[in-house]
């Protein structure tokens, strides 16, 4: 479910027209639904209640403080990859003890922060990850929660690029590894080995890999308990779907249904559970608008060509991801009845609509069907945008980052402003002139301030 709906053959964003928004804002931005993000997170917290978790929102998948505030104002905890985003978390209000740091590259700055901080747990990726972890907090003398990324090698069935828990991938300990593990660090004085961490990819649009991850899981705390090491905690990782189509993803309850008989067991010997979801969460939450700048034709194929593409949503060119396109006012008659591929209107032809950027690769969709009367000066929604949409733009081609606007019933508020030229050098330095060889021309024209310029 998400609150972006045409009405009058206009798309409002909750009680926001989207046009309103990008008059005021300026496009390209993201445009995130309170609403939505407090529905979905209300969902997965029912749906997983005999088990009670932890839920810690994913920070990658969108982590813009307003965004963090909304789901921390709910008692989420944080998921954190990186020191970067623990700072996030801390500076959205998050308590430490409710965030997580997993990651395969900790540093040792990152990791001595986190322990200061009184980071909730550490889910530790490998055994000199472990040492590390281990010597700092001892130098410390403070003690720290430590979880073991287990890789249980189960198939996600997703982007070869979004699988994390096959056994080729960089993440975490196999489960041959993962008793030694215990035997070797389990009696830390300082680094506390307590808990199993897995996170197996994104998105899982079936629930079987969940139930083999967890089936595999009770079964190493059972062998663990035999080598008299007690599991506190168990972290699901994130992972479940989200509607890029209409109703492509299967609703949390049944993620939930797969999990819960599985895991209710140990739940009832006192294990902790914690999950952390980001797309669920926020992928439609969030919309991306865009200006078309031009409109083109070469050879048969018609290009819409926007003021954003591949530097605001990665998506399309990384991962060869879909995401539903269409005008933000198409009137009535161009209103589509669901978010497909192929919405089926008469008056629409395939089109590609890409960015400005100086690569082929900037794109956000292909050969996609889309009206034929879209014009310069429309505005278009990309749908879904919110999970890995804003957090892995770039700012290539010196493109200033977007604006986020974050709505709420009637109010649209910018939680991000967008960059400005000068925002996009200001961490940059003029090297002194010393170091500057400047080339002499011959004519000694270099002297002249037009020296060289195109028109004199
Ligand atoms: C990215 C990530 C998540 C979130 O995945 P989603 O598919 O967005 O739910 C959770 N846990 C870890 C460790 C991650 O790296």
């Amino acid at each position: 479910m998400d609150c972006f709906s045409y009405r009058n053959g206009e798309l409002y964003a909750e009680d926001a027209r989207v046009s309103d928004i990008a008059a005021s804002a300026g496009t390209p931005c993201y445009v995130y639904s309170q609403a939505t993000l407090e529905d979905h997170y209300d969902r997965l917290v029912d749906a997983f209640r005999p088990i009670d978790p932890l839920v810690c929102y994913s920070v990658k998948s969108c982590s813009n403080l307003g965004v963090l505030r909304v789901l921390a104002a709910r008692g989420a905890g944080m998921d954190a990859v990186s020191g970067g985003e623990l700072y996030r978390a801390k500076a959205a209000g998050v308590p430490m003890s409710r965030c997580v740091y997993a990651g395969v590259g900790k540093t040792d700055r990152e990791i001595r922060e986190a322990i200061l901080g009184g980071l909730g747990l550490f889910n530790c990726e490998s055994e000199e990850e472990f040492e590390n972890i281990a010597r700092i907090a001892g130098e410390l003398r403070r003690e720290t929660r430590v979880a073991l990324r287990i890789n249980p090698d189960v198939d996600p069935k997703t982007h070869r690029y979004t699988s994390t828990g096959k056994k080729e991938t960089k993440f975490g300990v196999d489960l041959e590894r993962a008793r030694r593990f215990f035997a070797t660090y389990g009696r830390d004085p300082f680094a506390r080995l307590e808990g199993l961490h897995l996170h197996i990819g994104s998105p899982i649009y079936t629930v079987d890999p969940y139930r083999e991850a967890m089936t595999k899981t009770a079964a190493l705390v059972d062998e663990l308990a035999r080598d008299g090491f007690a599991i506190r905690s168990i972290d699901l990782g994130g992972g479940f779907g989200a509607d890029y189509e209409s109703a492509q993803s299967p609703p949390l309850r049944e993620y939930a249904e797969a999990i819960i008989p599985l895991a209710k067991p140990l739940f009832d010997r006192g294990v902790r559970f914690i999950l952390e979801p980001g797309r669920t969460i926020v992928a439609n939450a969030g919309i991306l608008v865009l200006s078309v700048l031009y409109t083109k034709t070469s050879g048969d194929k018609r290009f819409i060509i926007c003021d954003a593409g591949m530097n605001a949503l990665l998506r399309p060119s990384h991962y060869g991801s879909f995401h539903f396109i269409w005008p933000v006012a198409p009137g009535e008659a161009m209103t589509p009845a669901r978010r497909t591929l192929d919405p089926k209107l008469p008056g629409t032809v395939a089109q590609d609509v890409v960015g400005p950027l100086c690569e082929t690769g900037d794109f956000l969709a292909l050969d996609r069907v889309l009206p034929a009367s879209i014009r310069r000066g429309d505005l278009l929604a990309v749908f879904t945008a919110g999970a890995y949409g804003m957090s892995m733009a770039s700012r290539y081609n010196s493109s200033p980052l977007p604006a986020e606007v974050l709505v709420s019933g009637a109010r649209a508020q910018v939680v991000r402003a967008r960059e400005s030229f000068e925002t996009l050098v200001e961490h940059e330095r003029t090297p002194t002139a010393l170091d500057l060889r400047r080339t002499e021309v011959a004519d000694g024209a270099s002297a002249r301030a037009d020296a060289g310029a195109i028109h004199a």
